[in-house]
């Protein structure tokens, strides 16, 4: 899962991007709301982070042009005004909820988490299953043959993604995209690296074969080889 943060307080943006990184998302932060609004318009998240005021383009702004591109990313604003006017402005505009500050990290990851399964009730499973290949989405957990396999947040990240795009062909380019954060330089051979680290998790000790070349393409993920 891949979010945004948008905040301009070098501080708090360090700390809401650490401590979501940690709970295994991939985040990209943007420190201006040039930046914020650009990446919003642009990038494939599924969740944004808005600090409300922001010395360029303010938050508010930056909803309101999600919204009129008809964007239904989820949008959840960090407020340092508390009055409710503020609040009711933000809703109005398309935010999906809102966050008072100084917060709690806790605080703002169960709203992170409650929003992501609501905004995708239908896309958003606890469980997806390959085989037997099970994913635990909450707790970030992977089993075969109900044996634990003990993965890092990025191989998680991952497998994650492979597993929702079960039999399409994935260009290192998209998996870059999806995985690593917008620094990510995608002409190392990192991905490739990750790849082979989580086929030696997830495939050496089993069988069928779950993730595949494909030669020139990039990496997919199905119980049948591709053709
Ligand atoms: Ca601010």
């Amino acid at each position: 899962m891949k979010l945004l943060v948008v905040e301009d307080e070098v501080k708090t943006g360090d700390y809401v991007r650490q401590g979501l990184t940690e709970a295994g998302f991939i985040v990209d932060l943007a420190r201006t709301g040039l930046d914020g609004h650009h990446l919003a318009l642009t990038g494939a998240y599924d969740l944004i982070i808005l600090d409300v005021m922001l010395p360029d383009v303010d938050g508010w702004r930056i909803v309101q042009a999600l919204r009129d591109a008809k964007s239904s990313t989820p949008v959840l604003f960090l407020t340092a005004r508390d009055s409710v006017e503020d609040r009711v402005k933000g809703l109005e505009l398309g935010a999906d909820d809102y966050l008072v500050k100084p917060f709690a990290f806790s605080e703002l990851l169960a709203r992170v988490r409650t929003l992501l399964r609501r905004g995708a009730a239908s896309a958003f499973q606890d469980k997806l299953q390959v085989a037997d290949l099970v994913l635990d989405i909450p707790r970030r957990r992977a089993e075969r043959q109900e044996r634990r396999i003990t993965l890092t947040n990025k191989e998680f990240a991952l497998l994650e993604l492979m597993v929702r795009r079960q039999g399409e062909v994935l260009p290192r380019s998209l998996i870059a995209s999806q995985v690593w954060d917008m620094n990510f330089d995608s002409d190392t051979n990192v991905i490739d690296v990750a790849i082979r680290r989580l086929r030696a998790k997830i495939d050496d000790d089993f069988e069928p074969k779950l993730i595949h070349t494909v030669r020139g393409m990039g990496y997919m993920l199905d119980v049948t080889l591709p053709d």
